[in-house]
């Protein structure tokens, strides 16, 4: 086993550490918490796409670089260090162009593919419902044909990138009479359309990175249908993979991270540097301990999508221990900071540019977003540790 990685990815580490950078210090953004959610920036998106940085590891057939995965998370890894603003093209580069390239019709791909690639499609993930969330084979959300048509009728809630998607990925039930998870299908629809209504969600750090998203009588062409229908259930299954195991669950708040220590460094407290306690130092490098463990289990996820494996219970494993990561992350920030550490970053007040507040209040929904944290360990227990089902 090599832990190490090639010279050609540590200088492609190198080039993206550049790049980032220098849009930094050119004023394109500034470095911040949660960038691959909260961070919307068409600017951004181009030039990465521009640079052959989105779908870097899609098959060169369709567009891509043809890179490895590996290569595909040191560039997320970069992006997340640095706090950029990705979430315009995260959901269609991490997910929705797979799916496409695995299940689109040659039109859908002819469509779809080179937009996501040129950074001009921007997906929302429209699976979730006020009644199906874990359990997403109760989604009720109703695609009826219609002739050459489906109408659409239902709910979505917690769709990312609402207020900015020019997509949504739906997720709808096409046959009421069947076994439940026999009857979803999978559709990738543009945004706006009549009888589509969205209400933004402002979340507990008040940002609007979510929103319900309604459907009144909703037509799309049958064409708007991604693989078999009445089989999405069993497409999307493969897609949460994918939707778990990036460096996202790990890195979403680095940028705090390397604040508080640069905090505890500079900061006097009863006449000597924070970093000076015992306590605080315990603290932290216990926490190094865990982002290396979470780093090398996230690696391996990309290694085993290298190998042409489905990173099943690997991203489970790299979920559940990540976000934990991230909340352990949020929580000691908000101790080592001290009581103004609960200022957001509109106070002028605010340590470290609010960012321990805002990743204290982020970070509570990593554990439930793109599985809970209880759903993951029982895909552990049972994929991997080969358990029955409960
Ligand atoms: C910040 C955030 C962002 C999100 N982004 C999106 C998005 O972009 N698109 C989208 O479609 N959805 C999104 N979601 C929704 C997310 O996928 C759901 O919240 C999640 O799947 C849990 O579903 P639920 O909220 O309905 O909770 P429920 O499924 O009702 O679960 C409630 C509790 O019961 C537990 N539980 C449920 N079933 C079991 C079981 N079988 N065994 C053990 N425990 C169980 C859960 O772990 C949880 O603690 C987002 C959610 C959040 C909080």
């Amino acid at each position: 086993m090599d832990f190490r990685f090639t010279e050609e990815q540590n200088n492609f580490r190198g080039e993206v550490r550049g790049f980032l950078e220098g849009e930094i210090a050119g004023g394109l953004f500034k470095p911040g918490c949660d960038g691959w959610i909260h961070g919307f920036s068409p600017e951004f998106t181009r030039k990465l796409a521009r640079k052959g940085w989105i779908g870097l590891s899609w098959p060169k057939e369709f567009g891509g670089q043809g890179r490895s995965n590996v290569d595909r998370f040191i560039l997320t890894e970069e992006i997340l260090r640095y706090g950029a603003p990705a979430a315009l093209h995260w959901f269609a580069d991490r997910q929705i162009g797979r799916a496409v390239m695995h299940f689109g019709t040659p039109e859908q791909k002819k469509e779809m593919l080179p937009r996501i690639l040129h950074g001009d499609a921007w997906v929302g993930l429209g699976l979730s419902e006020p009644e199906a969330g874990s359990d997403l084979g109760s989604v009720q959300t109703r695609a009826a044909e219609d002739g050459d048509s489906y109408i659409i009728n239902g709910q979505k809630m917690w769709t990312s990138c609402a207020r900015y998607m020019n997509y949504m990925y739906l997720v709808a039930r096409t046959d009421p009479t069947a076994p439940k998870h026999r009857g979803i299908s999978e559709f990738i629809i543009p945004i706006p359309l009549p009888g589509v209504n969205i209400v933004p969600t402002i979340d507990i750090t008040g940002t609007e990175a979510w929103g319900e998203v309604f459907f009144d009588n909703v037509k799309i062409p049958k064409t708007n249908l991604i693989g078999e229908k009445n089989r999405g259930f069993y497409q999307i299954v493969n897609q949460l993979d994918y939707e778990r195991s990036g460096m996202e669950r790990l890195m979403g708040n680095y940028p705090l991270f390397e604040a508080l220590i640069k905090f505890s460094k500079e900061t006097m407290r009863h006449g000597k540097p924070v970093c000076q306690d015992p306590l605080v130092r315990d603290k932290l490098a216990r926490l190094q301990v865990e982002f290396e463990v979470g780093r090398l289990l996230t690696y391996r996820v990309a290694f085993v999508i290298d190998q042409g494996r489905v990173p099943n219970t690997e991203a489970a494993m790299a979920k559940v221990y990540c976000t934990a990561f991230e909340q352990h992350l949020a929580d000691l920030a908000t101790k080592i900071v001290g009581m103004y550490g609960q200022l957001t970053e509109d106070s002028k007040w605010a340590p470290i540019s609010g960012m321990a507040a805002h990743s204290f209040l982020g970070s509570m929904g990593y554990s439930l977003q793109a599985g809970t944290s209880e759903i993951l360990r029982n895909v552990i227990a049972t994929r991997g540790l080969g358990l029955p089902e409960a």
